[in-house]
């Protein structure tokens, strides 16, 4: 009888375990503020590979404006942040199963993501432009990407904006070569594997920083967007707070600050 009792104990500890009860950072298991109603822990999902929103510095630690600003809201709303460095692609997916509460990846809010996950207010204008050779004097315009090779960051707004029968694309006809990093996508275009990247434009002017010699930017003003904090849908309390403490940030000048000083301009 006593060893039935602890078999059974064993067995219902394996089930809980694998249900995910008493797991560590997982939604399902929060410490809930009583008075604010909030998690006193937000785990927050990037994918550090855009720099200046997010970028690994030389500790090995996830920085940028996103970051930086995650950190602030949290401060303001009361919620400890910790940050968790996934693929791009991941981290919607990632939120929907409660490994991570958050996402803060420079994350376009854009209409077909709004059916999935609710979105903070908006806290970066931005938009995609192509990253060519040097001395490529033939791409001008989106439209000028058509029967070309383009690569992109998969899963990104630039990846959709070329990508045919997209809601999103700009210009049919482009050979799409997906890539896991940004960063991946310039080396192929100096390496002469594809003639254009399609990517957000800051993260581009810092590319083409590195590599002024080789590489510059070619602005067309088809495809603006707007970059905001992506939730879980229905989680109201935490989108006001969130909204509450961005709203202050943008008010009292912190953002500027931000901005200014991780060249988020
Ligand atoms: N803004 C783009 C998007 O939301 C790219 C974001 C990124 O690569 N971090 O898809």
């Amino acid at each position: 009888m006593k060893k039935f009792g602890k078999v059974l104990t064993l067995m219902m500890t394996v089930a809980m375990v694998l249900s995910g009860c008493g797991g560590t950072s997982n939604s399902n298991d929060k410490k809930v503020d009583s008075e604010s109603g909030l998690p006193t822990k937000v785990v927050v999902g990037t994918n550090a590979e855009f720099p200046p929103f997010e970028y690994v510095d030389d500790n090995g630690q996830p920085d940028g404006f996103d970051i930086a600003l995650i950190q602030e809201i949290g401060n303001r709303a009361g919620f400890e942040v910790e940050i968790k460095n996934m693929d791009f692609d991941a981290l919607l997916m990632s939120m929907s199963t409660g490994g991570i509460d958050m996402v803060i990846a420079g994350m376009t809010a854009d209409e077909e993501r709004k059916k999935q996950v609710d979105f903070s207010d908006g806290y970066f204008q931005s938009g995609q432009v192509m990253i060519v050779k040097k001395d490529n004097n033939e791409i001008k315009t989106f439209d000028d990407l058509s029967s070309k090779k383009v690569a992109v960051q998969q899963g990104t707004t630039g990846d959709l904006s070329v990508t045919e029968g997209d809601e999103k694309c700009v210009v049919d006809g482009v050979e799409v070569k997906r890539m896991n990093k940004g960063a991946d996508a310039v080396v192929d275009l100096i390496n002469g594997g594809v003639e254009a990247v399609v990517i957000d434009a800051l993260p581009a002017e810092q590319f083409v920083n590195a590599h002024p010699d080789d590489i510059k930017v070619v602005v067309d003003e088809a495809v603006v967007e707007e970059y905001a904090i992506a939730m879980p849908k229905g989680q109201e309390t935490l989108k006001e707070a969130v909204n509450k403490a961005l709203a202050e940030v943008k008010e009292d000048g912190t953002l500027d600050k931000l901005a200014e000083q991780y060249d988020a301009k």
